[in-house]
Formats: C-alpha cells, sequence, structure tokens
C-alpha cells in the first residue's frame, strides 16, 4: 500500500542521450535502453552553465524546462526498470538493469543537486519562485543538504541490501495443505473461517520468518549502520535526521510527530483495546488471537464476488459511475496494461504505484490473493494513480507526486470516499465490509505509529544488537497494540513482527505518513456521509494540485484540519467510535 516517486532510496534517474520511448500505446511498447553517463553529464552540464550564466530570468527558466524535460525520460526509465524486476525477480536481465539503476543513481542524485543548487544560487531565485511557488525551492533546500557525493557508494550499499529482501522474501516457497505457496499466496489462509487453517497459516507463515531469522537480522543490521554512516557523513545528530530530509518534510518535525504519536497512545489505544474485546465478544472468544485479527464477527472475512478480471470490470464500472474524469483515467489504466495486479511466483512483495513521467500515465503493482484485501489494496492504489492522472501536466517534475503523507491522503481517502459502491464488489456483504474497512482503520494507526516509533528508537541507537531491536519492537507493542495474542508463535513472542514491514527495510521512516493521512481520510469519510457530492469535489481538486504545496498547506486547502492541530484526532476518533456502536 504505498507509491514510489523520486527519492533518495528508490528511484534512479538515468539517460541515454536521447528520447527513448516513442509515443505511448501500451505498457508492453515499453523497453528500457541503458543510459549514457557522458551524454548525460554533458547535458547537465549545459542546463548548469545557462542557469548560472542567465542573463534574465526566462533565460534560467528555459535551462529549467529542459531539464526537466530530460529528468521526466530519466525518470520513466528508471520506474521501468524497477518495476520490471519487481514483476519477476527471477529474470537475469531485469536484475541486471536493476543493478544497473541502483549503480547509477547516486551520480544522478548528484547531478540533479548541482541543477538545484544552481537555482538556489541564481539571482533570478525570486522569479523563478514567481513562476513554480516558492515550495519547490524549500523541496531543493531539504534535498540538497541531504546528499553528498561522498555518500554515494554507501547509498548502492543499501540499495543491494534491501533487493536482498526483496528477492529472499520473494524466494519463499512454503508447502501448506499439500501445496506450495509464495509469502503473499500463503496471506490468504489468514482469512480463512477455519480458525484452525487461520492459526496453523500464520504459524507456517512464521515458521519462515524465524528459519530465515537470522538473514532478516542481518540485512537490518547493515541497513541501520550504513544509514548511520551516511548521516554522520553529512553531519547530521543521527539517521532519523537525515530520513526527515529524505522524505522531504517540510512543515513539519520530529517534535510534532512525537506529540502525534502520544495523541494516538491517549485518544485512540483505549480504543483498539475495547474494540478486541467486543471482536472476540461477537467471534465468541476468549480472547482475540493473532490469528483471528481480520475476523470480525461471524460471518467471516466479507467475500468478493469473483476473481480478478472480473474485479477490474466491477471496478471500471464503479470509476464510470463517480465521474467523467475517472472513467477516461480507469479506461486507461486497463486498456493499456497498467495494472500487474495478481500474486505470482517470483513476483516481489507488496503493492505500489509507480508511474512514467514522460508518458504522463501511471501503473500499479499489486498481489492480489483473492481476500476482501485486494478491493482495499486497488482502490487505494487506484487512489494514488487518479491524483498522478490529475496532476500529471503539473509545471515541474516536483509536483507530480507530493510528499509522501499527502500522496497517501489521496489513496486512503479514495478507499472511502468509494463505500457508497461496495455492493459491487461485495454484493450482500459490502455493510460487513465497510464496518470492518473503518474498524480497521482505526486498528491501523496505532499499529502505524508503533512502526515509526519503532525506527526513531533503532536509528537513535545505531549501535543496538538485533536482539536488542527486537527487545525495542516488544516494548513498542506494550505501549500501542497491548491487545495482541501470539499464542505460541515463537518468532512472534520474540518481537519479530516488523520484520514483515517492506517499509522498515526499503523506505525508512516512510510509515507516520499513512497514519496521518487516515487521520485526514477519516475526516474526508465523516464529510461524505453528510455530503458525498461536496467531499468529492474537494477529493479531486486536491488531486489535481499534486505536490505544488507541502502536507499541512495540502490539507488545509481541501478543508481538512491538520492532524498536528489539537483535538483533531480525538475528533476523528470519537466519530468513528460513534458510527460503529451505532451500527
Ligand atoms: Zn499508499
Amino acid at each position: 500500500m504505498c507509491m514510489v516517486r523520486s527519492h533518495p532510496f528508490n528511484v534512479a534517474t538515468i539517460h541515454d542521450g536521447e528520447p527513448f520511448f516513442m509515443s505511448f500505446t501500451h505498457f508492453s511498447d515499453l523497453t528500457p535502453q541503458h543510459p549514457d553517463m557522458d551524454a548525460v553529464q554533458a547535458d547537465y552540464d549545459k542546463y548548469a552553465d545557462a542557469i548560472t550564466n542567465a542573463q534574465e530570468p526566462a533565460a534560467a527558466l528555459e535551462a529549467i524546462g529542459q531539464w526537466d524535460e530530460t529528468r521526466k525520460r530519466l525518470g520513466s526509465w528508471s520506474s521501468l526498470v524497477r518495476l520490471r524486476y519487481r514483476q519477476d525477480t527471477t529474470n537475469k536481465t531485469y536484475k541486471a538493469d536493476n543493478d544497473l539503476c541502483d549503480e547509477v543513481w547516486p551520480k544522478m542524485v548528484a547531478l540533479d543537486n548541482r541543477i538545484k543548487q544552481a537555482v538556489l544560487d541564481s539571482p533570478h531565485r525570486g522569479a523563478i519562485a514567481d513562476h513554480f511557488g516558492e515550495h519547490v525551492q524549500d523541496l531543493w533546500t531539504c534535498d540538497v543538504a541531504a546528499f553528498d557525493p561522498s555518500i554515494q557508494d554507501d547509498m548502492v550499499k543499501t540499495s543491494k541490501l534491501n533487493n536482498e529482501y526483496t528477492s529472499l522474501r520473494a524466494k519463499a516457497r512454503i508447502e501448506f495443505q499439500g501445496e506450495t505457496h509464495t509469502l503473499a499466496g500463503l496471506g490468504k489462509f489468514s482469512l480463512d473461517d477455519d480458525r484452525q487453517v487461520r492459526y496453523e497459516a500464520t504459524k507456517t507463515t512464521w515458521d519462515w520468518f524465524e528459519e530465515n531469522g537470522d538473514a532478516l537480522d542481518e540485512i537490518f543490521d547493515g541497513l541501520v549502520k550504513t544509514r548511520h554512516k551516511m548521516a554522520k557523513a553529512l553531519s547530521n545528530k543521527d539517521f532519523v535526521e537525515l530520513g526527515y530530509r529524505w522524505m522531504q518534510r517540510i512543515d513539519y518535525g520530529r517534535k510534532d510527530v512525537e506529540r502525534f504519536r502520544k495523541e494516538v497512545q491517549t485518544h485512540l489505544v483505549p480504543l483498539t483495546v475495547e474494540l478486541r474485546r467486543q471482536q472476540a465478544q461477537r467471534l465468541g472468544l476468549d480472547e482475540v488471537m493473532y490469528w483471528d485479527e481480520g475476523i470480525f464477527d461471524l460471518g467471516g472475512a466479507p467475500k468478493l464476488g469473483g476473481d480478478t478480471p472480473w474485479l477490474v470490470k466491477q471496478a471500471r464500472d464503479v470509476f464510470k459511475k463517480l465521474g467523467p474524469e475517472t472513467d477516461h483515467f480507469f479506461s486507461t489504466m486497463d486498456d493499456c496494461g497498467l495494472l500487474d495486479l495478481d500474486a505470482r511466483e517470483g513476483k516481489a512483495s507488496g503493492g505500489f504505484c509507480t508511474a512514467f513521467p514522460d508518458k504522463e500515465v501511471p501503473f500499479i503493482f499489486a498481489n492480489f490473493n483473492g481476500t476482501h484485501g485486494d478491493v482495499r489494496t486497488f482502490i487505494h492504489e487506484l487512489g494514488h494513480a487518479f491524483q498522478y492522472w490529475s496532476s500529471r501536466k503539473a509545471s515541474i517534475s516536483d509536483y507530480l507526486w507530493p510528499t509522501y503523507e499527502s500522496c497517501e491522503i489521496h489513496s486512503m481517502s479514495l478507499e472511502f470516499l468509494t463505500w457508497p459502491h461496495m455492493e459491487s464488489f461485495f454484493g450482500d456483504d459490502a455493510e460487513r465490509f465497510r464496518q470492518t474497512h473503518l474498524t480497521f482503520a482505526l486498528l491501523f494507526i496505532p499499529y502505524g505509529v508503533a512502526v515509526d516509533h519503532f525506527q526513531h528508537m533503532v536509528y537513535e541507537n545505531p549501535d543496538a544488537s538485533p536482539a536488542d531491536r527486537h527487545a525495542m519492537w516488544k516494548e513498542i507493542e506494550e505501549l500501542y497494540t497491548p491487545a495482541r495474542k501470539y499464542g505460541d508463535i515463537k518468532r512472534l513472542n520474540e518481537g519479530a513482527l516488523w520484520q514483515r514491514q517492506l517499509h522498515i527495510y526499503g523506505a525508512p521512516f516512510y510509515y507516520i505518513d499513512y497514519t496521518l493521512a487516515q487521520t485526514c481520510a477519516l475526516q474526508f469519510w465523516s464529510r461524505s456521509l453528510t455530503d458525498p457530492a461536496g467531499a468529492m469535489k474537494d477529493y479531486t481538486t486536491l488531486c489535481k494540485r499534486g505536490g505544488d504545496a507541502p502536507f499541512q498547506a495540502l490539507a488545509r486547502s481541501a478543508g481538512l484540519i491538520s492532524p498536528f492541530d489539537q483535538g483533531c484526532l480525538a475528533d476523528v476518533v470519537d466519530h468513528a467510535a460513534k458510527i460503529l456502536q451505532s451500527a
């Protein structure tokens, strides 16, 4: 449930010196070409000189425009290479291309930063801000402070370690009930109606995590130490400071996040304990165990009405009903092969939305397994993709996506704004799906801040051992998810749940974003109950803005209260709890 945009930890920009995509008709027509770094260097020298020597603002703006076109082509190349590797981690060519991307992208970050610095130093800086707005220069100030060529080798090293994690998980082949499954495929049994099946599937999954525990610990240890080293090389106190810069957090900081986590502890954690108690009562259990968590009543998990092609067909109808813009958007995604939805052997875990900026189209990658989660994932990623589609003609690439916490407003809010159409996917189970979804939204926030708090502890204590980190996670669970019960599953009791969380390995500090966005999405949900048309209108207007402002400014422009404002979280939680109790 995430998206991938240009960022120090995941996207390279590489150039072969000439446009390499012909006009776009179908995803299968896209073929990556290897970059010519000499040509890239020459182009960037030209752009930097033109900006530095510009006599008039117009000359600097022209060079920025040319640089941006190049960035878009390079961004599309890296998106394609990284996507294809994740589509088939066993393909040697895809792997080699991805490795090349990992090798080259720190050099590209350095080249991009040179242009950004030239703009920031330009006497025409004010006129450039008049053209694009101040925000892009705030982003670039952040980027320039977050990188130095001296950390290039360590950036490549962290990409390699993250690829090891991706590949280790993708290689997993697990025997269960007489068949061989991938980790993603095994996930569907965690929602089985039969409690014993749920337990055994969960146990089998975590046996795999236990068997691979040393490797998972070792990869993470390497990541933590390398990230800390990079932070120190850039004169940061710790990697938390650098991580915030990498996340381009402009209008809030560490103290605001800490205060938000405390509000979650005060206003939400007690409610989640009560929700689990009520869930146990409905299920006729003494207590909800870890393997029961996804089952909210005796009817079992809400059932999908069909397989993936059916789901896509239903979604096409729903997006048509939502309006002509969403209709055009969805038809393009489906007709142009921009959806890769089913789990399969060799495919990387997870789900995300990426994009090809010079083609002005997004792409959705997922691992559907036939459960109701497929609808949530699909709508979520479609929210990211629709935002990208809506802002695809932004004045500069930096505004194609907003920063991550704002991105997740689009995805998580669309999950709620499509509530009236859930009958299309679930028939008579739709109301149970809505209840499940709302309950899950509330239960998720404490887990989300736990992941964030854990990472703060980890990077504030870079010399901790793997065993220390597991102890930290247990301490964090006591604070945020005290109702969680792991029974006799050894690895989970040892404090290893976090090792399933892709973000902790590959995208440090990309997690509080979901909880901030969920707090915003719940406001859209609350408003949609009385004013669905107004909520949808503000949502689409927000999508069209892309990333032309920082998080709190974007949220407020859509009529939302910032999650950092006193009382915001308490109010949305209170409303959701009342609706759940009245159901
Ligand atoms: Zn997302």
